[in-house]
């Protein structure tokens, strides 16, 4: 089944790369995914298709939800379902989301929550949680005069909708695949630059925590630049799992962090804490064990947007794995710990706003590599006047990044020393 959708996908792009103008259309509870195509002469391919919000909207017609997505030109797309929790997925060749809101979409809430963005280079996505499950019965695109895309859900039994969920390939199409382990990085002693992976959090169709219209994804890549370049001139190698406004799945973030061999990973977020007048920075170490309630929602939040992109993660729970993970982590752990400490201290010591815990264990799943040492540092909480302001301000910036340079080297110091010692 996979195969054949797979392969249907790949028919349709062809068919649309020679320009003939093609209609796919499919229905019935079995449908499964959909790839919808296009017609459309070249010279329009040069324009980005835009997502037309006067057009477009979810309404109900009988039992069943129809959404209709109004577009400047027609895309090549494909539609399905995914199930824990169940949501609709809809992937388009590039489609500009900028000007419409998922609310104007969907004023009458059919749809729980819903996103989109962009997902890959020249891809985008929707997700559409479902409020019970449905059947994607038909999912097509009209290329008359008023390209649109529309796509019909009718109610069926929880069991219907477990059968008929999936994803055509993986949930991870056209992402890069975790890669095999390489040999482990040796542990770095100084003799060789510093070498951190700089991980900004959430990004594309995951703008993280929002606030006044600023979106948690776009100011910590603002701060990542920020940094990327104040370590650098200290002479420090730096990578980024992601340097534009684009989603890179959590799991994709540590293998990226593998690949460019990091000494480190450091995480960057600004997220919003409902509970209490949260305020100030926090580094965050791996702590599987860790209880904080706070710590446990802005976990359950960063997963959560994995799953709103139509990304589960893996779930590693193959035992034998787990305990090799866990004696990796038994040597990683206490490196991270440090180095979340140190962190938090040359923060406190530029005299910046730290939140009452500074340095705080938390089971998030980007801080779970067990083969270098990472860090989560929350700069501020967007749900933070005062916060807000800070972020916002270049000044502030400017001495944050600073601390975090100073600590970032003088951990790395100590961390050499001790490598060095243990080797003798
Ligand atoms: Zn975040």
């Amino acid at each position: 089944m996979r195969q054949s959708i797979f392969a249907l996908l790949l028919v349709v792009l062809s068919l649309c790369a020679a320009s003939l103008p093609v209609l796919v259309r499919a229905e019935g509870p079995d449908a499964g995914a959909i790839a919808g195509p296009v017609a459309g002469a070249r010279t329009e391919l040069s324009a980005l298709a835009r997502l037309e919000p006067g057009r477009s909207g979810v309404e109900p017609v009988g039992e069943q939800i129809v959404a209709t997505l109004g577009l400047s030109q027609p895309v090549p797309f494909r539609a399905y379902l995914l199930d824990d929790p169940s949501r609709l997925v809809a992937d388009f060749r590039e489609l500009d989301f900028t000007g419409a809101s998922p609310a104007a979409f969907d004023p009458g809430g059919l749809f729980g929550e819903i996103r989109w963005g962009r997902f890959r280079p020249g891809w985008s996505r929707m997700v559409a949680e479902l409020a019970e499950p449905a059947a994607l019965i038909e999912a097509v695109e009209i290329t008359d005069a008023a390209p649109r895309i529309v796509l019909r859900l009718a109610p069926v039994p929880a069991e219907a909708f477990a059968a008929q969920a999936g994803a055509p390939a993986s949930a991870l199409w056209d992402l890069p695949q975790p890669a095999a382990l390489e040999p482990a990085h040796r542990r770095q002693d100084g003799s060789a630059p510093l070498r951190i992976v700089l991980d900004p959090g959430h990004g594309g169709l995951d703008p993280g925590a929002e606030a006044e219209g600023h979106t948690e994804a776009v100011l910590v890549l603002t701060f990542a630049r920020e940094l990327k370049e104040a370590l650098t001139r200290a002479g420090i190698e730096v990578r980024m799992t992601r340097d534009e406004d684009i989603f890179v799945p959590l799991e994709t973030r540590l293998t990226v962090a593998r690949a460019a061999g990091a000494d480190a990973m450091i995480s960057l977020h600004a997220d919003a804490l409902a509970e209490g007048q949260a305020t100030g920075a926090t580094a965050y170490h791996f702590d599987a064990a860790a209880s904080d309630e706070a710590a446990r929602k802005l976990a359950e939040r960063h997963d959560r947007g994995d799953l709103l992109a139509g990304v589960d993660l893996d779930g590693h729970d193959d035992e034998v794995a787990g305990v090799l993970m866990d004696l990796a982590r038994a040597e990683t752990q206490p490196r991270s710990l440090r180095l979340s400490q140190v962190l938090a201290g040359s923060i406190k010591e530029a005299g910046l706003k730290m939140y009452k815990h500074p340095v705080q264990g938390a089971n998030f799943a980007v801080l779970k590599a067990p083969d270098f040492p990472s860090v989560l540092i929350e700069l501020g909480y967007l749900s933070s006047e005062a916060d807000r302001k800070r972020l916002l301000d270049v000044e502030w910036r400017k001495r944050m990044v600073a601390a975090l340079v100073q600590g970032i080297e003088t951990w790395a110091q100590a961390d050499a020393a001790e490598a060095r010692l243990l080797r003798q």
